[in-house]
């Protein structure tokens, strides 16, 4: 008989192997993973005795914590959903993710509970609001709540792998967040490639900078778990303190946005005499340039390693990590080929494909859209069917995200499909046109979107927000984007703001400024 594959697999083999090796380093507090069992297990009684029964949802808003931690496998073991929240939300938000996902139970650290607050008293469904490290009115005390209950072994939930794990939401990016259901068997594999893929061993200290409540960070509690990793605990993305706690926790791995290793490198030099052990790798999952993964494996000395995927499919299916026949290439190759998506890890079939699904020849060339079937594939979006049917079809899911890819099977990322312009039958990169536009020394930011054009179809137009005290002319910016580019991918026209609408990780929300454009028009993507 086949064993059903479930999350809590992976805590039982840390117990049993690693039981008195450090499991969690949160400040001053450090716990084995036979405490960490114990505290689980008292956990696991504490929402038993709330009710929680299999399927129930469970919702976290609480920055990395060993409370956090300690919560997925708590939440499984009586069968819940984990539903982690993003910590950079609007009050608005919590109620609509708090009631959408029909959670039963919050969890709240005691720094964000101002953000919940308001909004608490409007949602009927949920049972019960426990505070970390704080007392709130109405709420109970983590700490003294969890002290009441037995740390013995505790009779888990039957589970099966297709049961759901957790509830995610996605970045909002391209609208509202959407509800990704992801299964024990999904996060399981996802965990099984993505150790193999990142070389995960027993001997490795993560630092969670990576967010938990985020899909990226969200998977690797289970794969450093499952090796006897530490685990170290970062609340805040302050540059000064991660160095600090790699520094005297010895982290041999960081996962993390470019922008926070951009941060990171800022304040490197002044800590660096001082950081005696190697960081073993640093993975970030998003498109760097070539110059600042050089810049990350020659200054830092540490191996860079870019990772692609969504939340959609528990994240990740490529990595760039060098293949053998990749090692002697020159320098400057290596660095180009790592600020590449990659290729297809263990478990993923990734494809890149036109509009009739036929694959796009692999000449680094033709654009098309990543397509993909996963051991990590969600089993669909929460309460919207239509939205599952649109993504998933005939076992692929569709990523939106469009690509070109070599001879190699070497993936690199082009665009959003929503956010590719399409004039006079030519496809045009916005990050492309970006890219041009961060070039000249007066922009701080900028975005490049479709605007409706009666021969064209659709022009580029750049909407560009510019340093302090910098002044610089429309005319002159496109003149400068023409010098580089293709005539047709110049802006034809630029507008100055303040400041872009960003989600709450920071990603520029295009969808929000294209839209301003189409008054009276309609598109065929948005
Ligand atoms: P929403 O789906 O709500 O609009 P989102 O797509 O930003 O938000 P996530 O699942 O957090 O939500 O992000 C996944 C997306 O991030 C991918 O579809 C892709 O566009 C982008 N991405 C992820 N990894 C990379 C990478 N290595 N290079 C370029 N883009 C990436
Ligand atoms: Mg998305």
């Amino acid at each position: 008989m086949q064993v059903p594959l479930v999350l809590t697999d992976f805590l039982d083999r840390a117990v049993e192997l690693y039981g008195d090796k450090p499991a969690i380093i949160d400040d001053d507090r450090t716990l084995t993973y036979k405490q960490l069992n114990g505290r689980v297990n008292q956990l696991s009684r504490g929402l038993g005795d709330l009710g929680v029964i299999k399927g129930d949802k469970v919702a976290y808003l609480a920055p990395n914590t060993l409370e956090m931690l300690e919560g997925f496998y708590g939440v499984f073991q009586v069968g819940g959903v984990m539903t982690p929240l993003n910590t950079r939300l609007k009050p608005a938000d919590y109620q609509f993710i708090l009631e959408h996902s029909e959670s039963k139970v919050l969890f709240v650290d005691a720094d964000l509970y101002h953000l919940v607050e308001t909004v608490l008293p409007k949602l009927p469904q949920l049972e019960h609001v426990i505070v970390h490290g704080g007392e709130e009115e109405g709420a109970t005390s983590y700490e003294p709540w969890l002290a009441s209950f037995s740390d013995e072994l505790f009779d888990r939930a039957k589970l099966e792998e297709t049961d759901i794990a957790s509830l995610l939401y996605t970045s909002g990016t391209t609208g509202n967040p959407k509800g990704v259901l992801l299964s024990h068997r999904a996060n399981y594999l996802h965990a099984m490639s993505t150790m193999h893929h990142l070389r995960v061993s027993d001997q490795d200290t993560l630092l969670h900078v990576l967010p938990m409540f985020h899909v990226n960070g969200w998977g690797s509690p289970f794969y450093y778990t499952a090796n006897g990793a530490t685990q170290v605990m970062l609340r805040k993305t302050d540059p000064k303190l991660m160095l600090e706690k790699i520094k005297k926790h010895g982290v041999s791995v960081l996962h993390m946005a470019p922008t926070v290793l951009n941060m990171l490198m800022e304040e490197y030099d002044e800590v660096q005499p001082q950081i005696e052990q190697d960081v073993r790798v640093v993975i970030a999952g998003s498109a760097p340039p070539p110059a600042f993964v050089r810049k990350v494996e020659e200054d830092l000395g540490w191996k860079f390693i870019q990772v692609y995927g969504m939340t959609e499919i528990s994240p990740l299916i490529t990595t760039s990590e060098l293949r053998s026949m990749d090692l002697d290439l020159p320098a400057e190759e290596k660095y180009r080929l790592k600020a590449k998506a990659g290729y297809e890890m263990i478990g993923s079939k990734v494809r890149v494909v036109d509009e009739f699904g036929e694959e796009v020849a692999h000449d680094g060339k033709s654009i098309g859209e990543i397509i993909t079937r996963t051991n990590g594939i969600m089993e669909g979006y929460f309460k919207n069917e239509e939205a599952t049917n649109a993504t998933i079809r005939d076992g692929w899911l569709y990523t939106g995200d469009m690509a070109v890819v070599d001879e190699k099977h070497t993936i690199e990322i082009v665009d959003r499909k929503k956010d590719v312009i399409i004039s006079g039958g030519e496809n045009i990169s916005s990050i492309e046109v970006e890219a041009i536009l961060y070039e000249h020394p007066s922009v701080l930011e900028a975005a490049v979107v479709a605007t409706p054009h009666d021969k064209w179809g659709e022009v580029p137009k750049a909407v560009v927000v510019l340093r302090e005290g910098e002044t610089v002319s429309e005319e002159e910016l496109i003149m400068f984007c023409r010098e580089k580019l293709a005539h047709f991918k110049a802006p034809k026209s630029i507008t100055f703001i303040d400041e872009l609408p960003k989600t709450a990780s920071g990603k520029i929300q295009k969808v929000i400024i294209r839209k301003s454009f189409w008054e009276g028009h309609s598109r065929l993507v948005n």
